[in-house]
Formats: C-alpha cells, structure tokens, sequence
C-alpha cells in the first residue's frame, strides 16, 4: 500500500513525486513511456527558470534523479482503469493492481490529429508530429508545418536547421504563438507562411508528396510539394482511462480548483491533463508541488 501514487512521469508527476517522497510519504510513479513526457521530444527549453538553454532529455534526467534521490519509487507501466473513490484507491497498472491512500493524476498531454485523407496512411512515410524526432531526415528537403501555435512556430525553426525551406500552413491571418517566437519565425529566411488556408490533403503515394490546401477567403486550391508534413494543431488530454470518474470537462481534461484537488477527495491532477490556462514545464512542475503537499495534508487528516 502507497501513500501516494502518481500516474505519470512527465515534469508535473517527477515534482509531485519529490515533493511527496521529500515530505516521508511512500511514493510512486507509474509511467507507461519514458521519463520526462512530453520534454523528451523537445530539443531545447529556454524558458525553463535556473537554465538559460537545457536539451528536453537532459531536463528530464535531472527531475527524473532527483525524485529517486530522495525514495520515490519509479514503475514501468500503463493505467488503464482506476476506482478512486473511497480507501483505498485502485489502480490498474498493465493487469497488476497497485494500492495507494492518495492519487495525483498526471498523465498530460498527446498530439492532435488533423483528420484529412492521407494523414493516417502517410504517417511514418512523411508525416510526423514530432520535429525533434523525425526533423534530421529532411536535410535539404521541403517540409510543411500544419498549425499557428507555439508548437508549430518554434518545431518550423528547428526544422530549418535541415529542410530547405518550411512553409508554415495556418488557418488564420495570425499567428497564436508567442510573439519572441514570431519575431524569430519571421526573421528568418528559410520559413515561408500560408495563412488563412487548410490543408484538405495530404497527397503521396508510398511516401509524401505534397499537400492540397484550401484558401478559407476564396477557396481557391493549391498543391505545395513536400517531402515532410509536422502536424502541430494542438493537444489533448490523456484521460481515457478516467471517464465514468465524473472528474473530467466536456474536453477531457480534469477538473480541479488552485488547489489541485478534485471533486474526489484524496484525489489531486497536475499538470496539462487539468483545465489549466497555461501548458508549460514550469506550471507543470508547480502543479506537481502543490499536488503533493495537498496529498500530504490530506493524508494527515485521514
Ligand atoms: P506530460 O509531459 O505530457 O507527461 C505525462 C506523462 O504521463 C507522459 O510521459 C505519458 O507517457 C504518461 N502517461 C499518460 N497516460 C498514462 C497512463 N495511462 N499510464 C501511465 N502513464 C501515462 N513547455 C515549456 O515550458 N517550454 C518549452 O520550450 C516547451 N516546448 C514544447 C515543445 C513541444 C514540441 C511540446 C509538445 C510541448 C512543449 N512544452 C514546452 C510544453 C510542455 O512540454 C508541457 O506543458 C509539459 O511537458 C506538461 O507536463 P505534464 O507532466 O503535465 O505532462
Ligand atoms: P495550441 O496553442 O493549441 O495551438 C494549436 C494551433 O493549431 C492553433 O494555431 C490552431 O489554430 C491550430 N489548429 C487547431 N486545430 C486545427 C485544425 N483542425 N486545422 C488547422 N489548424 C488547427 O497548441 P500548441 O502550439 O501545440 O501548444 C500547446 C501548449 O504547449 C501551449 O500551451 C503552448 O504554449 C505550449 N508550448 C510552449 C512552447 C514554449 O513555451 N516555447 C512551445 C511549444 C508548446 P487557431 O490559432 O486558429 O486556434
């Protein structure tokens, strides 16, 4: 029996996980990928406090540790149901059943798909979600990044490293992401934008090709040839295994107040899975510490 089981490794799981085994409770983690989550597909973080410019990976070896540093135990495995309600709570984890006092779900974030033909049957062949994974097989090729966010704009710069040019295809007149990330974007000489425009297509035979796009003002068509597609249309929350739960928004994401807590007592969300405004490393990592050290609190009651 756990005090404290965490789903998910990621950086709001790794500092509930500190936090936790630091304040004496028995702690766990269960993750059904690799340390770090969704930083391990992201190449450099420079806003990150403490780190001017840190690789994803190096940053997720770090929490990662530190939080078994200090006693959290780390499992290698994938929750698919859970019952929450009442003591203990039960999870279970690749068919064992794992038993703890308080749970803190933190299992974040997965990329969207974009849902046009050919995007299921060129993925692999050309599509990708992931820049830093997949970016370093387009050297002097053209790619197209579908999306205007943060995601889209800084995994387009990153790809120019490779590619010979990136057009950046996006439904609107502009962009969503930050405006430093912009102001980088537009300065430099390998990126090329398309706005007000979707993509209806993505055309290849055993590999990509091109991609059919549609102007939203006209609808006028146009085919961009490419070798590569990087879909960045946002993200959604990893929360299947919690429906039924009665935690969850009409999107999927858990619902908790500041305090992290959820409708279920004991029960605590952290991180991109909660109906949170801002998705980043360092609120996840807050997210994590205050999940904690109301896990603790609530144990203390118990
Ligand atoms: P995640 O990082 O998504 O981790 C969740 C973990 O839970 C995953 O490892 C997953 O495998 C695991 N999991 C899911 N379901 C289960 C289950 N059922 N059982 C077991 N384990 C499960 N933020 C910044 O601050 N700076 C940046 O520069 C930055 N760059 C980014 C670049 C990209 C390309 C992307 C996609 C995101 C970027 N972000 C950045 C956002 C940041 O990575 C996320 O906000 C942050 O990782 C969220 O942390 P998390 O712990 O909540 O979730
Ligand atoms: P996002 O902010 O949700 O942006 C998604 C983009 O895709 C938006 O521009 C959206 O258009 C577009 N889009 C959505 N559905 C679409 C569709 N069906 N067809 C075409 N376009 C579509 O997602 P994100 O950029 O992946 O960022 C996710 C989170 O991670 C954010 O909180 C972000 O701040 C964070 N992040 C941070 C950094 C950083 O700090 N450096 C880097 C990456 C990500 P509209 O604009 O019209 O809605």
């Amino acid at each position: 029996m756990y005090d404290l089981a965490i789903i998910g490794g990621g950086p709001a799981g790794l500092t509930a996980g500190l936090y936790g085994a630091r304040a004496n409770l028995k702690t766990i983690i269960i993750e059904k990928g690799l340390y770090g989550g969704q930083m391990q597909n992201t190449l450099e973080i420079e806003n990150y406090p403490g780190f001017k410019n840190v690789g994803g990976p190096e940053l997720s070896e770090h929490m990662y540790n530190q939080a078994l540093a200090v006693g959290c135990e780390w499992k290698y495995g994938d929750v698919t149901q859970v019952s929450l309600e009442g003591q203990p709570k039960v999870l279970e984890v690749s068919g064992e059943k794992i038993e703890a006092r308080s749970v803190i779900i933190a299992s974040g974030a997965q990329p969207r798909k974009l849902g046009v033909p050919g995007e299921k049957e060129l993925s692999g062949r050309g599509v990708s979600y992931c820049a830093t994974c997949d970016g370093a097989f387009y050297e002097d090729l053209e790619v197209v990044v579908v999306g205007g966010g943060d995601s889209a704009v800084e995994e387009g710069m990153f790809l120019t490293r490779y590619a010979s040019s990136v057009t950046v295809i996006h439904r609107r007149d502009t962009l969503r992401a930050q405006p430093i990330l912009q102001q980088r974007a537009f300065a430099n000489p390998k990126m090329k934008f398309i706005f007000n425009s979707e993509v209806q297509e993505i055309q290849g035979d055993k590999r990509v090709s091109g991609v059919l796009v549609r102007s939203n003002k006209d609808g006028s068509t146009q085919v961009i040839p490419c070798s590569g597609v990087f879909i960045y249309v946002g993200f959604f929350p990893n929360s299947e295994y919690l429906k039924g739960t009665g935690i969850l928004d009409e999107q999927g994401y858990v619902v908790t107040g500041p305090d992290m807590k959820t409708a279920i007592p004991g029960v605590f969300a952290a991180g991109d899975v909660r109906n949170t405004p801002l998705r980043q490393i360092v609120s996840a990592a807050g997210d994590g510490a205050i999940a904690a050290m109301q896990a603790y609190h609530y144990l203390e009651n118990l």
